[in-house]
């Protein structure tokens, strides 16, 4: 049985670099399209199995070449897709994807299968057989909600990355156990201004008020701050070489799940997720960034040495 359950997307990211992005009418070069999977969903479903979490996946792919491969992709990853669905009416969801000279993206999302996942199928889950949901928002907010509330009737934990940022319904403000945000999906969600530390506790404050549990901003190379009913807690970002932030966050909530289901401390867990972002910053791509918990535990490894006086210090 699958630990984590994770309802949500899955997309093909078809990246190309060029030189600079095409103006409206223009057509120029690039490199060699890659392709790469992708979707926050199944990010986040093959972050948490490279730590060695038994993970489903819950999606939906398009009856056309890229769905197979998303498919055998999570497998590969040991994420089990007996609840993927093939939608012979639907695209598989893709990502198009320019990055430029200078690493900036711009990208076109067509949601395709994404778009379909329905609260009806999402009520067939047997939430009771898991322990830990994680859920996004590139599948219909109705969906998502159906799930919270299923997996809250089972128990079970709910972590909950409201990206893309929307206005939430309170089911999905209340229901989950963690909100991770980054700054400007905070900043969206709060119609506040989210720069620093102090405007993030501000911020991750007011969702408390709304009825939020606890609130997770990740907040880059700045690290991640833990707000809850009866703490604030600053963890420090890992100092590495950046090459490409895609799924950084994803990387994040993988580790932070696969850790809380070890049943670490609050507190190292966010430390795990924040060592398993700076890992995956470190690598091109959304899903080949994501490390392994071999990966992570020498990186945590060399982070305690290279602070004299190991944990204690840190
Ligand atoms: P998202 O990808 O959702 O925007 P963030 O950029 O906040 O999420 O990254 C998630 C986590 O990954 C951060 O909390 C941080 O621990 C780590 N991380 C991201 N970018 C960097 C960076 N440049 N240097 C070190 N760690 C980073």
């Amino acid at each position: 049985m699958a630990d984590i359950i994770v309802v949500g997307s899955m997309n093909a990211d078809l990246v190309v670099r060029a030189s600079r992005f095409p103006g409206p009418g223009e057509t120029i070069s690039g490199e060699d399209l890659q392709i790469i999977p992708g979707g926050k969903g199944a990010n986040q479903a093959v972050a948490a199995a490279r730590q060695g979490a038994a993970v489903a996946m819950v999606g939906h792919v398009g009856n056309d070449s890229f769905g197979p491969q998303l498919i055998n992709n999570l497998k590969r990853n040991n994420v089990n897709t007996s609840h993927v669905k093939v939608d012979p009416q639907s695209a598989t969801g893709t990502a198009i994807i320019v990055v430029d000279a200078n690493g900036q993206n711009s990208i076109v999302l067509s949601p395709g299968g994404n778009g379909k996942v329905s609260p009806a199928e999402v009520r067939d889950i047997s939430f009771s057989d898991h322990k830990l949901l994680l859920l996004q928002l590139e599948i219909p907010v109705e969906t998502v909600s159906a799930a919270a509330q299923g997996a809250r009737e089972s128990d079970l934990h709910i972590l909950f990355n409201p990206a893309p940022a929307r206005p939430l319904p309170k089911e999905l403000i209340s229901l989950p156990d963690f909100i991770l945000p980054n700054e400007s999906e905070l900043s969206l969600l709060t119609d506040q201004t989210v720069k620093d530390l102090a405007s993030a506790e501000r911020a991750a404050k007011t969702l408390l008020e709304r009825g939020a549990q606890n609130v997770i901003v990740t907040l880059g190379a700045n690290g991640a701050l833990v707000v809850t009913q009866d703490m604030t807690k600053h963890v420090p970002a890992f100092e590495v070489k950046v090459v490409d932030t895609t799924a950084a966050g994803d990387a994040f909530i993988g580790g932070f799940a696969s850790a809380l289901l070890q049943n670490r401390p609050l507190e190292e867990a966010v430390r795990y997720g924040c060592a398993c972002g700076a890992l995956a910053a470190t690598k091109f791509g959304a899903q080949p960034s994501l490390p392994t918990r071999e990966e992570v535990e020498r990186f945590l490894g060399d982070a305690l040495i290279a602070v004299p006086g190991g944990e204690d210090a840190a």
